[in-house]
């Protein structure tokens, strides 16, 4: 098994490639136990990051994950979203304080405004800064933006902080590839793909399928290889199967050929032209 690859963030700082996602979990009481089994298990594999959000089980995935952290909190970098409704200046610094609760611990390495919404961004920003200088987030960004937004966003004072953009971005929905990930690239903001499993009928398409099998794999593992091709993205399945999060740490040890990504080409064309950004 490979050592886990990392991404660096603006910062210098490395954080896992391959993370877990908690989006549905902390949403019934009687799955809790798996749950937290499932995050501890893909943290004994290596993936340390975790990205949750205040939206999930309306703070229950945030209690899922601080459950998981116990007695290892440092070994881990969360990632947690505030809801655009939340995110005036004032807003910002209530939910964090919520969130925290929840999340049993003094900070979130990484706090995102889950999307765009009505509260100017400047307001955002500056709720985000503040809460960076209190040592409450070590450090913060977006989602659900795309290039028009990251330029405005960029445009106001000290937007430039951000470090990242979470957005859909898989073999289905390659939109990103046109515009957004090259002009974050530029600025060295690393994307973190949401979704990664969310190919639709690529799943089971007969190619796939060859390209799999050829790996000894799944058709889901050529899927989170084929985003872990790249260097500046994050991946972010979610899993409450311990096999499945087997599958996805084994994942990382999945090289796609250049015959493969030629194939998966011919599946699914990168994107000729701007195409606006989708989200789920
Ligand atoms: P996903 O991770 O692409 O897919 C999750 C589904 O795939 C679950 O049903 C899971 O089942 C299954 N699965 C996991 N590993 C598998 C494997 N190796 N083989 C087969 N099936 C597998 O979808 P997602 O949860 O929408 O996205 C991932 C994370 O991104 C979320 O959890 C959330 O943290 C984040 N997200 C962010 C946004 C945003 O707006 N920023 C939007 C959507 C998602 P089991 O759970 O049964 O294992």
């Amino acid at each position: 098994m490979a050592k886990a690859r990392t991404v660096s963030l603006p910062s210098g700082e490395k954080v896992a490639a391959l993370g877990q996602g908690t989006w549905r979990m902390g949403e019934r009481g009687a799955e809790r136990k798996r749950e937290v089994a499932a995050l501890r298990l893909g943290l004994d594999l290596g993936l340390s990051l975790i990205d949750t959000a205040e939206m999930y089980g309306e703070g229950g995935a945030e209690e899922v994950v601080g459950e998981a952290v116990q007695g290892r909190r440092d070994q881990v970098f969360i990632v947690s979203k505030v809801y655009p409704q939340n995110a005036s200046r004032r807003g910002v610094a209530l939910a964090c304080e919520r969130s925290l609760k929840r999340l049993k611990t003094d900070r979130i390495d990484l706090y995102l405004l889950h999307w765009r919404g009505n509260e100017p961004l400047a307001e955002t920003v500056a709720g985000f800064e503040a809460l960076r200088e209190a040592g409450k987030i070590r450090q913060w960004g977006v989602s659900n933006f795309d290039t028009d937004d990251m330029e405005e966003l960029f445009a106001v004072a000290k937007g430039d902080a951000c470090v990242t953009n979470q957005v859909l971005y898989n073999l289905k929905h390659r939109g990103p590839e046109f515009d957004l990930l090259p002009w974050q690239a530029e600025r060295k903001i690393p994307a973190m793909a949401y979704s990664p499993l969310e190919i639709g009928a690529f799943a089971s398409h007969a190619e796939t399928k060859r390209i799999a099998e050829r790996h000894r794999a799944t058709t889901k593992q050529v899927a989170l290889a084929w985003i872990l091709r790249r260097p500046d993205a994050i991946v972010i399945p979610k899993a409450s199967d311990p096999e499945h999060v087997r599958q996805n740490r084994a994942a990382l040890d999945l090289a796609l050929t250049p015959e493969d990504l030629a194939a998966l080409d011919n599946l699914s064309p990168p994107p000729k032209r701007k195409t606006p950004l989708s989200m789920i």
